[in-house]
């Protein structure tokens, strides 16, 4: 497994500026005892309390871009270790695997999240979708559109925010994004403060559709032994996806300043960056990833202290 050592550093110097002591609590969740989590009741975009439809994870018009037949591949992963900082002793390391609240019968294609409202659904979500959708098919097609000009890579990034956004919620442990970055997504259909997203290209028989999702807390915090499973709280998240040949990496923090070099990550992956924009033309990737270069993306920015033992590649699932 390669992973960004300059990523792993700049961590390191982020938590050493917040001061981060004795114990390290990293991982994906508060541990749970009860099944599944219930989805919320109110629209995750605007919080409207009404009936809600079920958001089509891949927009239908993509479907054609998705496999046939096969399984969701979506498996919710958590990891909750702690370390002691002077002696590197691991003193606690639980390991959960469990299905996801996408693992339905069918198709990827067929698979939907009640979230969001009529309005949204049908509102502003319906336009972008609409707006990403001449930008994208030509990309799904195996070209490229031209170039793609800045106000595109707009769409572009707000598209891929709110595939992120909505894919969260496939297992409410690993949902980071608070409803407020959420909102201000709907409001200005720009991705909020703290997000990065790239574009890459992907060809391998393996990891043929689906999404890597994962979520660490950006600082480690101080527990006492006792009570290190209350209260916990990731605040980054890491989701790479595929739709045919275009492949889509997000990264998002709660936190300002968490360090995240966009154009060295873009260059080290063969990838371009959507966002923050540059306000150049967003062109070609020159490079095909295979299946463990794309792997490889989805976990580079994972902190170095997350297990890596624990880890599935993106295409394994239950
Ligand atoms: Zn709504």
């Amino acid at each position: 497994m390669i992973i960004g050592l300059q990523e792993s550093a700049k961590l390191d110097d982020f938590n050493r500026d917040q001061k981060a002591v004795t114990i390290h609590l990293i991982g994906a969740l508060a541990v749970r005892k009860s099944s599944t989590p219930l989805l919320p009741k109110e629209c995750i975009f605007c919080g409207a309390w009404e009936n809600l439809t079920g958001e089509h994870v891949f927009a239908e018009w993509l479907a054609p871009y998705l496999p046939k037949i096969g399984r969701t591949g979506h498996t919710a992963t958590k990891t909750l270790r702690v370390l002691d900082a002077s002696s590197l002793k691991v003193i606690r390391d639980t390991h959960f695997a469990r299905k996801g609240t996408l693992h339905k019968r069918g198709p990827l294609k067929n698979q939907t999240l009640k979230i969001v409202c009529a309005r949204c659904n049908t509102g502003w979500m319906s336009m972008l979708q609409g707006q990403v959708k001449p930008i994208l098919l030509p990309i799904l097609e195996g070209g490229w559109p031209g170039e793609i000009a800045a106000w595109e890579r707009r769409i572009l990034a707000a598209w891929a925010a709110m595939f992120t956004m909505v894919v969260e919620f496939s297992d409410l442990d690993t949902q980071v994004t608070p409803f407020e970055d959420r909102e201000r997504l709907r409001l200005t259909l720009e991705p909020p403060d703290g997000w990065y997203i790239w574009i890459g290209l992907h060809a391998g028989p393996l990891w043929t559709s689906g999404f890597n999702h994962f979520a660490w807390p950006s600082i480690p915090k101080v527990y006492s032994k006792g009570q290190i499973d209350k209260a916990y709280k990731n605040d980054v998240q890491s989701t790479g996806w595929l739709v045919g040949p275009a492949f889509f990496q997000t990264i998002s923090a709660g936190v300002p300043g968490y360090p995240v070099d966009r154009f060295a990550f873009a260059i080290r992956h063969g990838l371009r960056v959507v966002w923050p924009s540059d306000k150049l033309p967003i062109e070609r990737p020159v490079r095909v990833m295979d299946d463990i270069a794309a792997d490889n993306v989805t976990v580079g920015h994972l902190p170095h202290f997350y297990p890596r033992k624990t880890l599935r590649k993106a295409w394994e699932t239950m």
